[in-house]
C-alpha cells in the first residue's frame, strides 16, 4: 500500500510524547518548539545515510532505521551530551507502509531507549535517504572535544573494532557473516560511556571513519602526536574468526561507533570500575607524544605502513 505525504507522517511518525514537558510543540505544526533545560548547553549534529553510499541495497528496513538515528546519537555520545530531541528528512522512492513499519520499528526503539522524541522533519520522493539532526544538553562547558589530548595521555577505544568493516568487505564479496553483519547494522551509540568521560576524557571522537582516520582526527585538533600497538587493538571473536590476526581492516576500516578517546595516564585506573559498570570494554591501545602524527607499531615494534587512513567521500581514492 502506498500513503500521500500526510497520512505517512501521521500514521508513522506522530507519536504522543508521554513523559516530555519539553516540548510544546511537537510534529504537525510548522516548526516544533522545545523548551531547553537552564544552565545547559545545546549539542547538535546532523548525519545523513544513503541507500547504496552508507548501507548496501537489500539492507533490512528495521536496521536503516536504528542505525539512521544510532550514527547521530554516536556524535552525541562523543561529545558527552544526553539526548534530547532530532528532526529526521526523509527521502524515499515510494511510501510503502510495511517498509516505513519495520523502518519506524528500529528507529523509535533507538530513540525510546535514549529518551530522545521526534520532533518534526520532511518527508520527499527520490532515492532512498535519511538524514537526522538530533540535539543533545551538556552541561555549561562541559562538552568533551577532539582538542585537549596532551602528550603523556593514554589512548582508550570502547567495545571491539573492525567488526563492521569486515562485515561490509564480506558482504560486497557475497559472504554472510551473521555475527559482524550485526555490527553494521545494529551499532550501539555509547551515550552512557560519553557522559561517563566528561571532566574524565582530555578529549573523544566517535570511530565513523576508521580507527586511524579518526584518532588523526584528534592529533590535528590537539597538536600531537600518538603512538599504538596493533596488537592491543580489541578484536572481536567474530572478527578473528574472520580474520586472523590482520588487524588492518580494523584500523582502517569504519562504522565502528565505538569511542576512542584520551586520558591523563593516573586516570586510566579509574576506568576500571566505569567499564563493569557499562559492562563494555576499555581498552588502552596507545600514548599521547609531543609531534604530530600517528604511528602504528606490530608484534615486533616496527612501524606499519598505512595504505588507507579510513574512508573519504570525494577522496582521490575514488570512492
Ligand atoms: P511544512 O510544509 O510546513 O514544512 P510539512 O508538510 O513538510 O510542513 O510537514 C508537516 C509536519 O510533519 C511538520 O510538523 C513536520 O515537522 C512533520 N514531518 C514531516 N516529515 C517528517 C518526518 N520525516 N519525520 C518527522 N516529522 C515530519
Ligand atoms: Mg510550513
Amino acid at each position: 500500500m502506498t500513503l500521500g505525504e500526510f497520512d505517512l507522517i501521521d500514521r508513522h511518525f506522530r507519536r504522543p510524547y508521554p513523559q516530555r514537558n519539553d516540548i510544546p510543540v511537537g510534529i504537525g505544526d510548522d516548526a516544533a518548539v522545545v523548551v531547553p533545560t537552564a544552565g545547559q548547553e545545546l549539542v547538535v549534529t546532523t548525519d545523513v545515510l544513503n541507500e547504496g553510499v552508507h548501507f548496501p541495497p537489500g539492507t533490512p528496513a528495521k536496521a536503516i532505521g536504528h542505525k539512521a538515528l544510532a550514527v547521530n546519537l554516536s556524535d552525541l555520545a562523543a561529545m558527552g551530551a544526553q539526548p534530547r530531541w532530532f528532526t529526521m528528512t526523509l527521502s524515499l522512492v515510494r511510501a510503502n507502509d510495511d517498509w516505513l513499519a519495520s523502518f519506524t520499528e528500529g528507529l523509535f526503539a533507538l530513540a525510546d531507549q535514549h529518551d530522545i522524541a521526534l520532533i518534526g522533519g520532511d518527508t520527499v520522493s527520490g532515492p532512498l535517504s535519511i538524514g537526522i539532526q538530533a540535539m543533545g544538553e551538556v552541561p555549561k562547558g562541559g562538552a568533551l572535544r577532539r582538542a585537549g589530548a596532551q602528550p603523556g595521555d593514554r589512548i582508550l577505544v570502547s567495545g571491539t573494532i573492525g567488526d563492521a568493516a569486515l562485515a561490509l568487505q564480506g558482504i560486497q564479496q557475497g559472504e554472510d557473516q551473521p555475527v559482524l553483519r550485526e555490527r553494521l547494522e545494529w551499532p550501539q551509540p555509547r551515550i552512557a560511556l560519553g557522559q561517563a568521560l566528561r571532566g574524565l576524557a582530555t578529549s573523544c571522537i566517535d570511530l565513523s571513519d576508521g580507527l586511524c582516520a579518526d584518532l588523526g582526527h584528534i592529533l590535528e585538533a590537539s597538536g600531537c602526536a600518538a603512538t599504538i600497538n596493533s596488537n592491543q587493538v580489541p578484536l572481536s571473536e567474530a572478527y578473528r574468526k574472520s580474520a586472523g590476526d590482520n588487524v588492518l581492516p580494523a584500523l582502517t576500516g569504519g562504522d565502528d561507533y565505538e569511542l576512542c578517546f584520551t586520558v591523563p595516564a593516573d586516570s586510566v585506573v579509574d576506568l576500571d570500575e566505569l567499564s563493569a559498570e557499562l559492562e563494555l570494554p576499555l581498552t588502552e591501545i596507545g600514548t599521547i607524544k609531543e609531534g604530530s602524527g600517528l604511528t602504528v607499531l606490530d608484534d615486533y615494534g616496527q612501524s606499519i605502513p598505512l595504505p588507507h587512513p579510513g574512508y573519504e567521500h570525494f577522496g582521490d581514492a575514488g570512492e
